[in-house]
């Protein structure tokens, strides 16, 4: 059993990184390791040690970006959290757990109506749960969203970090997608950190054929064997040409080219723009990656077309043991994309996942401080 601490460390991030305004000169943001004393924990609350702690791409949008988080710096971020109980409630110490990356309020009229994921007053480690994330070794979280592990089927608890953000995430937006068994799905972004779980997530639950569409040949080979049946490379391809190149799929295997449901996993202007020329008659395109991108589009085709564009945000804690048993059970592999590295290489992670734009595999950081 893992000791109840006095104290909890982090790497908190104490600047973002910032512009000058006059010079345009970069001041590079800055993480410090902190020592803070644990918090009284309130009714309903735990304290988790954490086990691994996801690195995403929102991360790097608040330290790099100038995107502002909720809780102003100093703060650890990191929501991608698994970890074990070792403080609170007494029925909850000792167990194993994921720490969804929102936490809705329970109580306004978006979580009494099933839109709990939207919550405006959600809580989100290392964003708005005040000095509180991921990047640290212990985190308090209320219990009841927490998403229990009993057995971790032969994964390092760890591993199953990415379970909080990046596996449920897609899951999330086939249920806005109203993904049914046999429905034809484009994927967008197939092969980065959470188009990966994308394509499986899409196969797991019944789709008929998946279309994974990204730059990298090698990685869009890859795959292949993770829920997609097709894969388009878009180097030196302009969106004409990519089109065609799905028309024809559609053709040379019998499919009707209406309905497909396309998910946009990259945030990037090129693929945004990519997704509004391949939606179709009464298709859906689904937002599922985030970027500042402004895109235009002739909207009076949704009225033609009779055809939906929708965004899709975090996931609902209820979808998490759903998600986990596919990820326990095989469904979605996550091993051959998931890298864990001691948690003081965070600066230099943050460096090298900024510089590589779609890294190989999803970093977890695990604490060793
Ligand atoms: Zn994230
Ligand atoms: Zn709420």
């Amino acid at each position: 059993m893992a000791e109840v601490p006095k104290t909890i460390k982090q790497w908190q991030m104490v600047q973002p990184t910032t512009f000058n305004k006059e010079t345009k000169e970069k001041i590079p943001g800055k993480l410090e390791m902190a020592e803070i004393p644990v918090p009284e924990l309130k009714e309903g609350e735990v304290l988790v040690e954490i086990a691994g702690c996801g690195v995403c791409h929102t991360d790097l949008g608040y330290f790099f970006d100038g995107v502002p988080t909720v809780s102003k710096p100093p703060l650890a971020l990191g929501h991608e959290i698994a970890g074990t109980v070792v403080a609170g409630d007494p029925a909850w110490i000792g167990k194993e757990v994921i720490v969804p990356a929102v936490m809705p309020c329970r109580k306004c009229i978006l979580c009494k109506t099933g839109r709990g994921n939207r919550c405006l007053a959600q809580k989100m480690p290392g964003n708005s749960i005040g000095v509180y994330g991921g990047f640290a070794s212990h985190i308090p979280v209320p219990t009841i969203d927490l998403c229990v592990v009993s057995d971790k089927k032969g994964f390092a608890l760890e591993q199953l970090s990415v379970v909080a953000d990046a596996v449920t995430t897609p899951y999330q937006a086939c249920k806005r997608a109203d993904l049914q068994p046999g429905d034809n799905v484009i994927i967008i972004g197939a092969t980065g950190g959470v188009g990966v779980y994308m394509a499986q997530t899409v196969k797991a639950l019944g789709a008929k054929s998946v279309i994974g569409i990204a730059r990298n040949p090698e990685k869009l080979q890859r795959a292949l064997n993770y829920g997609c049946d097709a894969v388009i490379s878009t180097i030196d391809k302009d969106n004409k040409t990519i089109v065609g190149e799905w028309r024809n799929f559609c053709k040379s295997n019998g499919l009707d080219n209406t309905g497909w449901k396309i998910f946009e996993v990259t945030g990037t202007k090129a693929g945004q723009d990519l997704a509004l020329d391949l939606l179709s008659f009464v298709g859906k395109l689904i937002l599922v990656g985030f970027g500042m991108a402004k895109s235009e589009y002739m909207f009076s085709k949704l009225m033609a077309f009779d055809a939906e564009v929708i965004g899709t945000w975090g996931c609902l804690p209820e979808y998490y043991p759903i998600v986990l048993d596919m990820v326990l059970s095989r469904k979605i592999q996550i091993e051959p994309f998931v890298e864990v590295r001691p948690m003081s290489t965070i600066a230099a992670t943050f460096e090298e996942i900024h510089k590589a734009g779609s890294p190989a595999k999803r970093v977890v950081l695990k604490p060793d401080f």
